[in-house]
């Protein structure tokens, strides 16, 4: 699932996720816990909400934390 730039920040989407995965700050962000349901992409007024993976569209899920300890004691 992706949001495409037709988004507007209605926040209609994030109501109608049964599973939280939809954040809105400015404009919707879909998460990890997207079970692609499918229920948000014929609530969005804009269709703004595609099925697959757009080449560009990133939802910023992307935590990577390296802790690297120097083993110092
Ligand atoms: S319902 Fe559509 S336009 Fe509104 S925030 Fe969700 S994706 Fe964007
Ligand atoms: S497809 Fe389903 S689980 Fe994924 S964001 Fe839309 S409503 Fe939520």
């Amino acid at each position: 699932m992706y949001v495409n730039n037709n988004c507007v920040g209605c926040s209609q989407c994030m109501v109608f996720c049964k599973y939280e995965a939809i954040s809105v700050f400015g404009k919707a962000t879909i998460s990890e816990k997207c079970v692609n349901c499918r229920f948000c992409v014929s609530y969005c007024p804009m269709k703004a909400i595609e099925t697959g993976n757009a080449a560009g569209a990133s939802n910023a899920v992307n935590a990577t934390e390296t802790a690297s300890n120097g083993g110092m004691s």
